[in-house]
């Protein structure tokens, strides 16, 4: 990967993971997306269901889809308690216990935004003597909301309610060491690598081998993002998604991970094989992995009846679903091997 490219895709992980989108409020991030791919020369449309898909050209037949989700966890309020704290459901597997202190925006369905902090109930240690052995849930972590509000009223007052969108601040930090914090590196960071490759490809004027297609999914986090709308001629389906890093994987925040199995199964041997070659080919650090808690868009397009060959690769990211890390080799791997296997002629 060339310093530009580098720079390039870590610019666009920045903006991207600046906008809030968890599921169901991810308009802002689509649009991010199309302008971008326009801005390249591109002609990405935006689905009906949100996602952005734009085909990148290619030669001969057996079409290749590239997918990452550009949704992330958050929250929504379920309800305003007489004190004026407000109760959330989770979107996605948001933890309460990782999220409490975090700051929020509280985003309501008419676009006015509140600050807020999640705090479980009767925060203070001074005060509060069980606090510790406190098993942190939705049902005591609450948002406590940055306004003069004392009761239920002065929250309905402010115009919050039931179905208001609560975002959760990413955090971004990417260190002088090279590595990458955030909230919502799963998916922003793959997402904002596919936007570099289409950049890389277009600065190159290399054409893909095979027809190649990237869809940025907008409902992954909640089990449906890559359902829909896929083309006919598809063969493959590769989910660019967060790899897994944790107890007795092989996959580390510098190295790209290739899933040769997850929750719902094997992926494609052939899938997995040939991106194994292509890691070897361009020297790209990786591991193959078998994840124990993880399903993809693949599984999804697969589930939703698509006949297609799947897998998972991406860059290895650390304390999924939390305050996330990876590092800028991560980066460097997942995008040397992808463009290794798309194979441009
Ligand atoms: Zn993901």
């Amino acid at each position: 990967m060339q310093q530009q490219d580098l720079e390039r895709t870590l610019q666009y992980a920045r903006e991207l993971l600046a906008i809030h989108s968890p599921s169901g409020c991810t308009a802002a991030a689509a649009d991010y997306l199309m302008e971008q791919l326009q801005k390249m020369g591109y002609e990405p449309v935006k689905t009906n269901k949100g996602a952005v898909q734009v085909y990148l050209g290619g030669k001969g037949e057996g079409a290749l889809m590239l997918a990452s989700h550009v949704d992330t966890l958050g929250a929504m309020v379920r309800a305003v308690k007489a004190n004026g704290r407000l109760r959330v459901a989770p979107i996605g597997g948001l933890n309460a216990s990782n999220t409490e202190t975090e700051n929020v925006i509280v985003h309501t369905r008419d676009g006015r935004e509140f600050d807020g902090t999640l705090q479980v109930e009767d925060a203070s240690v001074h005060v509060n003597g069980k606090l510790k052995e406190t098993l942190r849930s939705w049902d005591n972590v609450e948002v406590v909301l940055d306004e003069d509000v004392k009761n239920a009223a002065d929250v309905a007052a402010l115009g919050i309610g039931a179905g208001d969108f609560v975002f959760v601040e990413p955090r971004t930090r990417v260190t002088a060491s090279g590595y990458i914090k955030s909230r919502f590196l799963d998916d922003k960071l793959s997402a904002s690598i596919l936007l570099g490759l289409a950049a890389h490809l277009k600065d190159s004027g290399l054409v893909p081998a095979r027809p190649l297609y990237l869809n940025f999914t907008t409902y992954e986090e909640v089990g449906h993002g890559g359902a829909a709308d896929l083309p006919a001629d598809l063969a493959e389906f590769i989910s660019v998604d967060m790899g897994c890093v944790g107890d007795d994987l092989g996959c580390t925040e510098r190295m790209v991970s290739i899933c040769a199995m997850d929750s719902r199964g094997p992926s494609s041997f052939e899938t997995v094989n040939g991106l194994v070659d292509a890691a070897r080919r361009c020297g790209a650090p990786y591991a193959v992995d078998v994840y124990p808690f993880y399903g993809s868009d693949a599984d999804v397009a697969l589930a939703s009846g698509a006949g297609v060959r799947h897998c998972v690769v991406g860059p290895g990211v650390y304390a999924s679903h939390g305050y996330e890390r990876s590092h800028v080799e991560g980066v460097k791997a997942t995008f040397d091997l992808l463009r290794e296997y798309v194979d441009f002629v």
